[in-house]
């Protein structure tokens, strides 16, 4: 799943590609993709410009001249600015068209991704109250040691809950964990201020990694124009399972936590 510096990659890029334009129509063949539903978005986005591109977590928020429209890819979603002639792309469910030819393509292989039409700023800020803050934004290291405090459930496991902990997804929580050398089943509350404070900053170093190298694309996720991430390139410990520890040469191991790949150095992040 796309997370943090996927989405804000894809945030950044759109930014220059279509704030200022003017939606002129819709296609859609899936009516799950479209909320509440599909005419309901299609006449609250058909002709209201793009006025700009916010995020969430891992939630896309599109500002428009009235009104907004949320996206969420979860799995394999792909949003694509493409000219209207350009070469089909596979998946593609929802076909945002601009006045000048180009379009937004959603493409979604699994179908649970979703545009969702928000009329109102109240509205928004409903949607996004269940967020927890989140790492390189609001999340403060005082913050973060007590969200740890709160609960004896294994640290990978909050840090997946967006509740808790906004754009964390499962490869940046096995690759940061690496970096703070804590072993994934560590219960959080037995976590010290200080092995917390580690933790945020090895969040934040992997984030800030994965923003440089644009994402990962290891799965489906792809950049606005199709090109893939490389940070799959620099995993540390995700998807590594039998290879070995940059830090200590110990195979890294793979164990399942919460029904989720979990990886990590036997020899580095000891229970
Ligand atoms: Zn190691």
């Amino acid at each position: 799943m796309p997370e943090l510096p996927e989405v804000e990659t894809i945030r950044r890029q759109l930014e220059k590609e279509i704030v200022g334009k003017t939606i002129v129509d819709v296609w859609w063949d899936r009516p799950k993709m479209l909320r509440p539903r599909p005419e309901a978005f299609v006449n609250g986005v058909k002709n209201r410009r793009i006025t700009g591109v916010e995020r969430k977590a891992k939630l896309l928020i599109f500002e428009l001249s009235d009104g907004f429209f949320v996206c969420h890819l979860r799995l394999s979603g792909r949003l694509l600015v493409r000219r209207k002639d350009d070469k089909p792309d596979d998946y593609v469910h929802v076909v945002l068209k601009f006045e000048n030819n180009k379009e937004l393509r959603f493409a979604e292989a699994r179908l649970f991704g979703y545009m969702q039409y928000v009329e109102s700023q109240e509205e928004l800020d409903k949607i996004l109250e269940k967020y927890g803050p989140e790492p390189l934004d609001d999340l403060t290291a005082g913050e973060f040691f007590k969200i740890l405090q709160k609960t004896s459930r294994p640290i990978k496991l909050v840090l997946l809950d967006q509740n808790r902990i906004a754009g964390v997804g499962n490869i940046y929580a096995n690759d940061a964990l690496f970096l703070a050398k804590i072993h994934p089943r560590t219960p959080a509350n037995s976590l010290s201020a200080s092995q917390s404070s580690s933790l945020l900053k090895a969040i934040e170093q992997v984030f800030k990694e994965g923003l440089k190298y644009g994402g990962a694309s290891d799965q489906w996720y792809r950049q606005v124009h199709g090109e893939k991430g490389s940070y799959q390139e620099h995993f540390k410990v995700y998807g590594q399972a039998g290879q070995v520890c940059d830090v200590c040469g110990t195979k890294i191991k793979r164990i399942e936590l919460g029904g989720r790949g979990t990886f990590f150095c036997p020899q580095c992040q000891t229970l």
